[in-house]
């Protein structure tokens, strides 16, 4: 076995880590963390350190660690047929039965499901059936997708740009020039601080409006967003904003992709964020919480009126020109059928929904009145942090101040509690498996708590 020395010195002399330091973690001053186990909401590092996983890994080990079921179906599969592709109609047990789970389950307009490997992929995918489809419309010119700030859609050259953070473009030469970005639906950072929430959405429809104008409806294809934004910054919509903007989208004959990757299969305390706001979504995509993070997989899923025009793309062209080696990985579709079914079984997005709404309410008793919170939001399973410099004219701090990273770290070191700090602003962001006991969001919070008056006073 290896000395925790030799394996930290392997991952700096190896190991290219995503979203990362690069210099400073070769250079050592980061430290290699390995994680070694997990069980519920906890996870154990190399040294036998137990963490209570606030944000679920990435929001998405929905049901938790260590579920034995889902386990056992992937080894099966594994066992039985680790591997075969999906091209010309072939397919396994696994992954058709998982289709069907999910459109059981997605919204009654949804007419099929392609399956992809992580949510960057399946954001690739939804832009070139886009694209398709206008041009089988006979509408060539029709291409750009409108995104919005803050949005987060992927890292790829399409999804890095459809994302909307500075970080994912600088010295990237992103974003691509078909992608459009609009006004990110984030309330509590409103240009004014005396619109009300109805001000502000009427602002949100005024800076579409005036973007279509200005490009052209004719120009745009599609507008895709997160029923709730999460990377950048976790933040619900205001009350009225998706009814107020799809109904511009409809006006204007543009498609809405629904960016389901972290909302969808329950972590709104609803099976869908499409149903939790009503959004009438032509494409939804669905990737982390449709296994749980315990295997790889995606999907785009695709309503009557996309499908029929695919179907008669293909009659005029010959087969789809799009497909992955894993598309509908035998070992993904596995721990798919058996995570929805665990979902189904324990109850576990109601969990989400009641214990989710504790633990809203009891960062806002905690903090509600600290000096330097400036905002404390969240819906279902999700929750998030803002501080500020100053409240009574919400002032930011200096990004260099990094207080959102103190306060994570804080967490850590004082409380073994996981939570993240967000890219963009100072913000932690809560997000942690639908199993949490109020008994864990307590901790959560009692873990906050300590931090911020560790960094804040
Ligand atoms: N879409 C949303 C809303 C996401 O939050 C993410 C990842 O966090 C993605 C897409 C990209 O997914 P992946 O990292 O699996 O490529």
């Amino acid at each position: 076995m290896l000395t925790n020395d030799q394996l930290s010195q392997w991952d700096r002399e190896n190991f290219f880590h995503p979203s990362t330091h690069l210099a400073q973690h070769a250079r050592g001053e980061t430290p290699t963390r390995v994680i070694r186990t997990a069980g519920g909401v906890h996870i154990e590092d190399r040294d036998g350190t137990k963490l209570l996983d606030a944000f679920a890994g990435l929001y998405c080990v929905n049901v938790g660690y260590g579920r034995q079921e889902i386990a056992e179906a992937i080894a099966d599969q594994a066992r039985e047929l680790a591997y075969y592709h999906s091209y010309v109609g072939h397919c396994t047990e696994a992954s058709i039965t998982l289709s069907k789970m999910i459109l059981d389950r997605a919204p009654s307009n949804m007419s099929k499901v392609y399956f992809g490997l992580g949510g960057s992929d399946a954001n690739e995918t939804n832009v070139k059936l886009i694209w398709y489809y206008n041009n089988i419309l006979g509408r060539p010119e029709k291409k750009k997708i409108i995104s919005r700030w803050r949005g987060y859609h992927g890292s790829g050259l399409v999804t890095g740009s459809l994302t909307g953070l500075e970080l994912f473009h600088k010295k990237f030469d992103l974003p691509l020039a078909q992608v459009i970005h609009t006004e990110s639906p984030y309330y509590f950072r409103r240009p004014d601080l005396a619109m009300s929430e109805a001000d502000f959405v009427a602002h949100c429809v005024a800076e579409l409006e005036a973007l279509i104008e200005r490009e052209g409806a004719d120009t745009i294809a599609a507008f895709i967003g997160e029923p709730v934004m999460g990377t950048g910054g976790i933040v619900p919509p205001p009350a009225g904003y998706w009814a107020a903007i799809q109904a511009v989208l409809k006006k204007h004959d543009i498609l809405l992709v629904a960016d389901e990757v972290v909302t969808g299969f329950g972590r709104l305390g609803s099976m869908f964020g499409s149903d939790h706001y009503g959004l009438e979504a032509d494409i939804i995509t669905i990737a982390k919480g449709l296994t749980s993070a315990y295997a790889p997989l995606s999907g785009s899923i695709v309503s009557d009126k996309v499908w029929k025009v695919l179907e008669q793309g293909t009659d005029e062209n010959g087969p789809i020109g799009h497909g992955w080696t894993y598309s509908a990985h035998p070992i993904g579709a596995a721990a798919g059928v058996a995570n929805l079914k665990l979902l189904d079984d324990l109850n576990l997005i109601q969990n989400a929904g009641e214990v989710g709404a504790y633990l809203n309410a009891a960062m806002a008793d905690a903090l509600g009145d600290h000096p330097h919170v400036g905002d404390i939001r969240g819906e279902g399973m999700l929750c998030a942090v803002e501080f500020v410099k100053d409240r009574d004219s919400r002032t930011f701090f200096d990004a260099a101040n990094k207080i959102g990273p103190q306060v994570s770290a804080a967490m850590l070191a004082q409380s073994k509690v996981i939570a993240r700090a967000m890219p963009q602003g100072d913000i932690i962001g809560y997000a942690p498996p639908f199993c949490l006991t109020r008994t864990e969001a307590d901790e959560i919070v009692a873990a906050t708590v300590g931090a911020v008056k560790t960094v804040l006073g």
